[in-house]
């Protein structure tokens, strides 16, 4: 998954974060990536936070989308 902004011809930084459903409190496998000169900024980490924050597994994003 890629969050945050990646430039063209940016080199990627790949990192691993403990990412858990918000809904179903699954662990799911954190393999992301972003930008080299966004990593670490303090608006990476605010997006990373609200990554985390609102994060829904595969199950339960169809769960979702089937109920509306
Ligand atoms: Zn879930």
């Amino acid at each position: 998954m890629i969050i945050g902004k990646i430039s063209k011809n940016e080199k990627k930084v790949k990192f691993t974060e403990k990412i858990i459903c918000t809904n179903c409190s699954k662990q799911v496998p954190g393999g992301l990536q972003t930008g080299e000169s966004y990593y670490q900024t303090e608006q990476f980490k605010k997006e990373l936070e609200n990554f985390k924050k609102s994060y829904l597994c595969g199950i339960c994003r169809d769960k979702k989308r089937q109920e509306n």
